[in-house]
């Protein structure tokens, strides 16, 4: 294990995604850049591993361009339930999102720090922050600015006190790889009672499956028999490693910056896994925190990191609400499929594509429609 620099300008807590990426950001800018993980590469996670296209282009703002040999292109979003199929493209021609094994994007982030010169070092466990640094594996390492990016249990944003303002449900989120071609273009969201599948193509000759849930409804035993027309697509498709989970929660901090401590990616607040979106803002977070350090001012970051969570929060709201609406799920699916010009306008707003005040007279439109020809309350006979 390489020792830690005694000093440096900024100090990583935490090599992810996000850390990795506020590294690279950072250093671009010119700061000499440590980062420590207790873990050691290439770290794999549960996740869906869907990039979408703005987490694509976040990369590239970061000098990470991805194509499409370093995974599977998808071009959309399909909704399915036992009776519809709604499916939305992406906008632009050219936005593409990328299915990529979690340990592959994790080497071709470390990959970059490393050739950006980010001091990198594993197996280090942060125990605690000092009024000048942190302290690592029982030394101090002086710095001007610490990065919390040490996830959903982040201990960083308890040592900076910045607590959690608000906390939605609790799911827990499993998933696990099959051998199988993909038979679609598209990451596929099946649908059912308070639980989700989504399906992601990640190579040639393998699926990733996603299972979202809350813990009581999720059994590792027979989880695809929640959904039987995902497990009739795998068929006898053999699993390429064990299911592994993680917990799937919208968390809300107050504020994700105490002096010179900022926080980024899951630390700072986190969207439930079926929006898709957490590795886009950590993405987004970590260029813009880059460039509030490179001024000197981390109030920039707040504003910043506040409007890039509005979004996301707001559709993981609409999409929980289906999650425990049986009777709404079913409708909204229902006018997803007939007017899917009007999911494809939603799909942009998700991923960026376009601005949400485009949207309104179209959402409108679609709103009455769907209440028109599915009203909320049943017709008396
Ligand atoms: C089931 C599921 C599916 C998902 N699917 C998608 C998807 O398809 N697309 C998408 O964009 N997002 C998805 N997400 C969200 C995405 O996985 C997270 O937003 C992302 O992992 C956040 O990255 P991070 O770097 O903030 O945290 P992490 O990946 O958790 O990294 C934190 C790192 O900090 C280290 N660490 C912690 N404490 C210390 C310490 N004291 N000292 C040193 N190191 C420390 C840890 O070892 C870890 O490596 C999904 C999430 C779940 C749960």
């Amino acid at each position: 294990m390489l020792a830690a620099p005694s000093e440096t300008d900024v100090f990583v807590i935490g090599g992810g995604p996000a850390g990795l990426a506020a590294a690279i950001a950072a250093r671009r800018r010119g700061f000499e850049v440590t980062v420590a993980d207790r873990r050691r590469p290439s770290f794999d996670k549960a996740c869906g591993e869907g990039l979408m296209p703005d987490a694509v282009s976040a990369l590239r703002q970061l000098g990470v361009e991805l194509s499409h040999e370093h995974g599977t292109p998808f071009r959309g979003i399909r909704f399915l339930d036992s009776e519809r199929i709604a499916e939305a493209s992406f906008v632009s021609r050219d936005k593409w999102g990328l299915g990529i094994r979690r340990t592959q994007l994790h080497r071709i982030l470390v990959e970059h720090a490393s050739d950006a010169g980010v001091a990198l070092r594993w197996e280090s466990e942060i125990d605690g922050l000092d009024p000048i640094g942190v302290k690592l594996n029982g030394s101090l390492v002086r710095c001007r600015w610490i990065i919390g990016a040490d996830g959903f249990h982040s201990r960083v944003r308890r040592w900076a006190g910045l607590s959690p303002v608000w906390r939605g449900v609790r799911r827990i989120g499993v998933r696990q790889h099959f051998r199988v071609r993909p038979w679609s273009e598209f990451v596929e969201v099946y649908w059912n009672s308070h639980c989700q599948a989504y399906v992601t193509p990640v190579s040639p000759d393998d699926v990733c499956v996603a299972i979202i849930g809350r813990a009581h409804e999720l059994r590792l035993s027979d989880l695809l028999t929640l959904f039987p027309a995902l497990a009739n697509r795998l068929g006898h498709a053999n699993p390429t490693d064990s299911w592994r989970g993680a917990i799937s929660m919208c968390v809300k901090l107050p504020t994700v910056t105490e002096g010179r401590i900022a926080l980024v990616g899951d630390a700072s607040g986190s969207i439930d896994a079926v929006t898709g979106q957490g590795l886009a803002m950590a993405f987004q977070q970590a260029n813009s925190l880059a460039t509030a350090i490179a001024v000197g001012d981390l109030r920039q970051y707040e504003a910043v990191h506040r409007q890039l969570g509005l979004m996301p929060r707001l559709m993981a709201h609409l999409l929980l609400l289906m999650d425990g609406h049986d009777g709404l799920r079913r409708r909204v699916l229902r006018a997803l499929a007939a007017y899917p010009g009007a999911f494809s306008r939603l799909l942009a707003v998700h991923v960026g594509e376009s601005h949400p005040s485009g949207l309104s007279l179209e959402v409108l439109v679609y709103v009455l429609r769907l209440f028109e020809t599915h009203p909320l309350v049943p017709r008396r006979a």
